[in-house]
């Protein structure tokens, strides 16, 4: 049985998937996102912290997250949207990052800041605790696993302090982010379908055809893009995509612990998102008063690899660990007996940076990869992508001479071939989720 033939097939429709569709779109490119959940977003994206901050390792991840929170401070221009139309709201309360042994104190983030002209503050200790009064600023680094007898001792000293970006925050509704952007993508005449899982992915003497949909129907378009998440590495092994590929993708468990703020605290008045390497945990005021903490992968902690279809969907100790975690910086901090919070999956690289490449498959491409980090690039590594596409279906050889995206909103140019899937391990990453 087969179907509509489109210029472009994205299999997914997540955060990342669906602005892709809508950059495709845009371009007057038949587009079709296919998802087999029932609507856009709900998949990885649903669960995200959708934290939008601007420091990372790499001077282009960097700037790559600006010109990205740029879209988030104009969305509605972004999509093109009617002014009665619901959009998500951008929580722009700040990103705050601590000093830390642990991160070097910051050099390798600042420079590249500086670099970009992206202001900040620096931040003493008696500053960040005028705004957390709560807090206590001792050392507890290196983290440790809760059953190590000296789990939650402090180390010796006080964080060195830390810098305060305004630029950043969060997106409380990050399904709802998605679904604005497949309402955008319609406009311009982009198509979704939902509830239909992508079986197979037939070629032609190297060259993909379209897709084979679990039911049989079949849907052709000369471009099909991995948009998979977690289930990317599933996707690029049913077309032989991970043949040549030197960085590869696997879907890693991660928990979400949220917990109340302390008694009396009203926290999203004033809390800003806070990145913490000397706790091991990053954390955002979260809708009700509660804070939601995530965990900075400290290295004695274990990596969780699993198959994204099967799954535990349970709090385990991660939950655990990162709520006493908090608690070592915020002693007054309750911790439930009733979790709260969630268990997805990151799609995770070697080196925690994403793959937004070709493949050796004419017309397969893939953004994946996402390492936990990526919500807040979907605009700009949507917009890259098609940049990407478009150079290599006329002709381009992207693998030898790489693709350049120059930003639409930052002076810079990205230099594609630091996504690519041959590239070698990036040293210059904090092999973490802050890519
Ligand atoms: C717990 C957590 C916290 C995070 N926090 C942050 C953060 O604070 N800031 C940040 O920038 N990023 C964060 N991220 C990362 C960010 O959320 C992801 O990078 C982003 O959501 C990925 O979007 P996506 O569109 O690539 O994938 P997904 O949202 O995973 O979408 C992939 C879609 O593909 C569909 N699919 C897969 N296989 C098939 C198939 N065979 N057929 C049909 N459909 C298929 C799935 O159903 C799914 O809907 C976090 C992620 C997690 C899990």
């Amino acid at each position: 049985m087969t179907q509509k033939n489109y210029d472009a097939i994205i299999i997914g429709a997540g955060i990342i998937g669906a602005a892709i569709g809508y950059e495709m779109a845009k371009k007057g490119r038949r587009s079709l996102n296919i998802d087999m959940l029932p609507a856009a977003g709900y998949g990885s994206t649903s669960n995200s912290c959708a934290i939008i901050r601007l420091y990372y390792s790499t001077l282009d991840g960097c700037a790559m997250a600006y010109d990205g929170y740029n879209y988030w401070k104009n969305w509605q221009t972004y999509l093109q949207a009617p002014k009665e139309e619901e959009l998500v709201k951008f929580h722009e309360c700040g990103t705050l990052l601590m000093k830390t042994q642990q991160n070097g104190g910051l050099k390798k983030q600042m420079a590249q800041l500086d670099a970009l002209d992206i202001s900040y503050e620096h931040w003493s200790v008696e500053k960040i605790m005028q705004r957390y009064p709560f807090y206590d600023m001792a050392n507890f680094h290196p983290a440790k696993p809760m059953n190590d007898e000296d789990f939650g001792k402090p180390t010796g000293g006080r964080v060195q302090g830390a810098i305060f970006c305004q630029k950043g925050g969060y997106i409380s509704d990050p399904q709802f982010a998605t679904r604005n952007l497949q309402l955008a993508t319609e406009r311009v005449g982009g198509e979704f379908l939902f509830n239909s899982r992508v079986a197979e992915i037939p070629t032609e003497n190297g060259v993909v055809q379209g897709v084979v949909l679990k039911d049989g129907t079949r849907i052709n378009a000369p471009v099909v893009i991995n948009v998979a998440g977690p289930h990317s590495q599933k996707t690029n092994a049913m077309v032989g995509a991970e043949i040549d590929m030197k960085i590869t993708t696997s879907a890693l468990r991660q928990e979400v612990t949220h917990l109340p703020a302390p008694e009396g605290v009203d926290y999203s008045a004033f809390a800003t998102v806070v990145s913490d390497s000397d706790i091991a945990v990053y954390s955002r005021p979260e809708i009700g008063s509660n804070i939601l903490i995530g965990s900075e992968d400290p290295e004695c902690d274990k990596h969780i690899i699993v198959d994204p279809d099967n799954y535990d969907k349970n709090f385990t100790d991660q939950w655990t660990v990162q709520a006493m975690r908090m608690g070592q910086r915020i002693p007054t901090l309750g911790v439930s007996n009733k979790p709260m919070g969630c268990v997805d999956l990151y799609d995770v690289t070697e080196d925690w940076l994403p793959i937004y490449d070709k493949s050796c498959i004419e017309g397969y491409y893939m953004a994946c990869g996402s390492s936990g980090n990526q919500f807040k690039n979907a605009a700009v590594a949507a917009k890259a992508m098609v940049g990407l596409i478009e150079h290599c279906e006329a002709g381009g050889d992207h693998d030898n001479q790489p693709f350049k995206y120059q930003l639409e909103t930052v002076d810079h140019k990205i230099n594609m071939g630091t996504f690519s899937r041959l590239r070698e391990i990036n040293q210059d990453s904090s092999f973490s989720v802050l890519g």
